[in-house]
């Protein structure tokens, strides 16, 4: 028998949108970014081959679209041989049961994602008093207890490597949540970053829907750790990487991505950190 999958009470279908929801990007031949709502999901994989690997799983009741997408792209039937989560908020795993269930793959996560994606630990509530527009506003119905994947979810190997992306490796990006990770790839400086940074002022309804490029840090409202969401981003703009697709905003790359990580490093307590907020230590500033 089966175990049973389950996601938390909160689940709900969020009503916000993106001027981007439902267009997809082809960034690199075999990396392509599709925008669900307000968050992107990738599909890292040669459509040549047929062989790929799915980067998230999308906002809740989503899985029709990816399953549309993945089947516009690599033919009718066609299935990932693994999803793998930069981390389990529920913009990120928001089809992952249903998905799950069609395909029967394994699911990977970091280790200190564990306790939210088997029904052990809810995240912190979502803060809609941090500095920020009408998306941090609105947080308070984004669901944050956890789901529970059951024997589906499996740990990242602590080595480093990606599971069926051998060119890829993860590298911890603590801050926005505990067990975030963002995958590269050296030879061509390939970066998913997820939500350890953005390109787009998340917490600002305006701008998520014109989907206006910007840089900026973990999305607000559910960002706990400033200090450690700041050494993430440092981590990540060592690597230089040439190309980044994020969770929310448009791809960036070249000098652009450079200089807009560069300034994000420098500046990250202007851009980053909210003024005020209730999991901003009082001494970051
Ligand atoms: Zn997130
Ligand atoms: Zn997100």
């Amino acid at each position: 028998m089966d175990q049973e999958m389950n996601y938390g009470s909160d689940y709900k279908y969020i009503p916000t949108t993106s001027i981007g929801s439902g267009v997809g990007i082809e960034v690199l031949p075999d990396l392509y970014c599709f925008t669900i709502q307000i968050v992107n999901i990738h599909l890292v994989g040669d459509p040549q081959t047929g062989d790929f690997v799915l980067v998230d799983a999308g906002m809740p009741e989503s899985a029709e679209e990816i399953f549309a997408v993945i089947e516009e792209r690599f033919g009718t039937g066609s299935q990932p041989r693994a999803i793998i989560l930069t981390h389990g908020h529920f913009d990120h795993v928001g089809a992952i049961i249903e998905l799950v269930k069609r395909w029967d793959v394994p699911v990977y996560a970091h280790a200190l994602e564990m306790p939210y994606l088997t029904g052990q630990k809810s995240y912190p509530e979502p803060d809609s008093t941090v500095e920020g527009g009408a998306v941090a506003k609105m947080s308070p119905i984004f669901p944050n207890e956890p789901i529970d994947l059951g024997h589906h979810i499996q740990t990242l190997p602590a080595d480093g490597t990606v599971p069926y992306l051998p060119d890829f490796n993860y590298i911890h990006t603590p801050g926005h949540s505990p067990g975030h990770v963002s995958l590269f790839r050296e030879k061509d400086r390939a970066l998913i970053a997820g939500d350890a940074f953005v390109t787009v002022k998340q917490e600002y309804l305006y701008k998520v829907i014109t989907q206006e490029q910007e840089i900026s840090g973990p999305p607000r409202y559910l960002t706990t750790d400033w200090k450690a969401a700041k050494e993430s981003v440092i981590k990540l703009e060592k690597l230089k990487p040439s190309t980044a697709v994020t969770g929310h905003g448009l791809p960036m790359s070249g000098e652009f991505l450079s200089e807009n990580l560069n300034k994000l490093v420098n500046d990250f307590d202007q851009i980053a950190v909210p003024d005020y907020g209730r999991y901003v230590d009082k001494d970051f500033h």
